[in-house]
């Protein structure tokens, strides 16, 4: 570990990591039923329900939602108390009044998710992340997405002590611009979320990695020096 920023890795790399983690990905899609939504703005729902929250206690409380609300409208009518009773078992009852803005805003825009960067952050309820995710994930534009996990991902990769700033370094951004494709960014966006749900955990699962210490310089390290990492493994 060395005390400059980490630099991305090279082209050739970045797509053999890409290639690497979309083939994962393929094979252990998690089939989430907001991964195929019927309806656009449904996605966009998902993504503000998935924040700080655990994806299996978000199921019920999404299928709930979604047909209560077919259509923005519907959730731009309903009373703050109804939504927030719906979404309350996630403790998120206090974003209820947002989400009824949400609804009457995308009513506005005739129920239509705009797939413009500036215009979705100004969406009520809508930050920097659910942007990232609901294009690349939802409406196929490329954007990064950097959450908890992709950071510390970034850091086993590169070797590099991350912490809860990190995700706003440049170095960081600039690591996973590299990491992420031009193409198919839903399919590795999604492979880049499960992997680091399932694989480069807190404690990793470096023995049945398919990255290995050849991309990554942690596992690297840990296996040059014979010390265990977490898992014990070296
Ligand atoms: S080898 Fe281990 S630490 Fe490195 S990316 Fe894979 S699981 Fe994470």
């Amino acid at each position: 570990m060395g005390n400059s920023p980490p630099t991305p890795p090279d082209d050739i790399t970045s797509k053999q990591i890409q290639t690497i983690l979309a083939g994962w990905g393929k094979q252990h899609f998690r089939p989430f039923p907001w991964r195929t939504p019927l309806k656009e703005w449904h996605g966009l729902i998902a993504e503000i329900l998935l924040q700080r929250t655990r994806a299996a206690n978000v199921i019920p409380v999404y299928q709930i939602f979604i047909q209560r609300f077919p259509l923005p409208q519907q959730l731009g009518m309903a009373s703050v108390e109804e939504i927030e009773n719906i979404i309350r078992p996630l403790g998120l009852h206090w974003r209820a009044p947002l989400l009824k803005k949400l609804g009457q805003k995308l009513s506005e825009n005739d129920g239509c998710v705009p797939h413009d960067e500036q215009a979705l952050n100004s969406l009520p309820g809508v930050g920097a992340y659910v942007t990232a995710a609901f294009l690349s994930l939802h409406a196929g534009v490329r954007s990064i997405i950097i959450d908890s996990n992709i950071v510390r991902f970034v850091g086993r990769l590169s070797d590099c002590l991350v912490d809860g700033e990190t995700r706003r370094k440049k170095w960081l951004i600039a690591y996973v611009e590299a990491l992420t494709p031009l193409n198919d960014i839903n399919v590795f966006n999604y492979a880049l979320l499960d992997f680091t749900m399932e694989v480069c955990t807190t404690i990793p699962k470096c023995d049945i990695c398919p990255l290995g210490e050849r991309y990554c310089a942690y596992r690297k390290r840990n296996i040059a020096e014979k010390t265990p990492n977490e898992c014990g493994i070296i």
